[in-house]
């Protein structure tokens, strides 16, 4: 019988239907209500932090982020190479242009050499500072942010943090997404907890957080008629998909512990096979949620990332190769670029596992006997 192991699946709480009964009861069905100011509420709690704004994307967390940092034409700022598309996106949305750093191989995160040394380069070149940067936790392990952020107060430049893979995960005792001026998460269908579609972003100040939310409605001025004097979005999130998120969130340390014991079955299974490593903490200090898992195959080996998950699709186990770094799309191709060759030889060895809360510790184990027995046929 062929399998059905998804990479990242949505997982409920069984709560989530109680909050969207008491949303339509209500007829809040609204992109505001008392499940957004609830949901924010209990995301302020789990990340210890004070001000969160709820919006319909992470992408659009992103986004308005660099709005409050003033990122406008004309301007650059520095995004983590090798990572998911709308990290770099909204830098666009705001006709400024990424600068692209490469990762360091222990969190396969923005190097902080490459950072400074981008950053003078920069300088160098155009006269000006990069406007803001934005490191990413990648499939949820925490970036080096103590060197990044003395860099980043070196040069006076704001951290908008890109946690929408890391809910959960933890850099020296704190959250990510409260270690940045901004943090931006998500609530994608694929993410740790979902509102189906939805994010939020990490705020300073209660005043900040203020103007994203007035950003994040339209930019409506305070006049008996439609009046406005800055441009502004649409950007709120829905009180039913809050809803949504209110049953999640009560799940939230559960599906992180979940996701993490997944993480250590794979590390169990995986790490004495020649040539495959499991992507580990690396060191105490940081404690990745294991969003995903994920393996580089040496290429000593003769195996191709791409093979092993072809032949895994056959027999029902859905895997993903890594990001392909933001260098190497078309329309990011005549940006600059600080690379050392770091996140494109991850690009080429690595692959994500089935990692979702809901699979079984026997799903994990067929898949890591499944990897196990091809890399026996295949290796060379
Ligand atoms: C998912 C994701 C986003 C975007 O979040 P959406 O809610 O899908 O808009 C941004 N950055 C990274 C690294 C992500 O994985």
């Amino acid at each position: 019988m062929k399998r059905n192991i998804k990479l990242s699946l949505p997982h409920l709480s069984g709560s989530e239907q109680k909050y969207i009964d008491e949303a339509m009861r209500d007829c809040w069905i609204v992109p505001l209500g008392p499940h957004v100011d609830e949901f924010e509420h209990r995301l302020e709690n789990y990340l210890r932090c004070s001000q969160v704004v709820a919006l319909s994307a992470g992408t659009a967390a992103i986004h308005l982020g660099l709005v409050m940092l003033d990122v406008k034409a004309g301007d650059e700022v520095i995004v983590q190479d090798l990572t998911f598309s709308a990290s770099a996106n909204p830098v666009r949305y705001q006709g400024a242009t990424p600068v692209f750093v490469d990762s360091e191989p222990d969190t396969w995160n923005m190097s902080p050499d490459l950072l400074r040394h981008a950053i003078d380069d920069r300088i160098k070149v155009t006269g000006r500072k990069p406007k803001a940067i934005i490191p990413v936790h990648l499939y949820g392990m925490p970036a080096k942010m103590d060197e990044i952020r003395a860099i980043a107060a070196e040069y006076d430049i704001p951290i908008l943090e890109d946690a929408a893979e890391a809910l959960g995960s933890e850099y020296k005792g704190r959250m990510c997404g409260t270690l940045g001026r901004y943090g931006a998460l998500s609530f994608n269908g694929n993410k740790i907890i979902t509102t189906s579609g939805g994010g939020a972003l990490v705020c300073p100040g209660a005043e900040e957080a203020a103007r994203v939310k007035f950003y994040a409605t339209q930019s409506r001025e305070n006049r008996p008629y439609y009046y406005h004097e800055v441009i502004g979005f649409n950007y709120r999130l829905s009180n039913i998909s809050a809803a949504i998120g209110c049953g999640q969130i009560e799940s939230l340390q559960a599906r992180v512990e979940r996701r993490r014991a997944i993480h250590r079955l794979y590390s169990e299974m995986l790490s004495d096979i020649e040539g495959i490593t499991v992507q580990e903490n690396p060191s105490d200090e940081l404690s990745s949620n294991f969003w995903l898992s994920t393996i580089l195959i040496d290429p000593a080996t003769g195996i191709i990332p791409d093979n092993l998950r072809l032949a895994l699709a056959e027999k029902g186990i859905e895997t993903r190769l890594l990001w392909r770094p933001m260098h190497m799309m078309p329309f990011f191709a005549d940006c600059p670029a600080y690379t050392d060759g770091t996140a494109e030889s991850l690009f080429v060895r690595g692959l994500c596992l089935p990692s979702g809360s809901s699979l079984t510790d026997e799903d994990i184990i067929f898949v890591a006997e499944t990897i196990r027995s091809y890399i026996h046929d295949h290796r060379i």
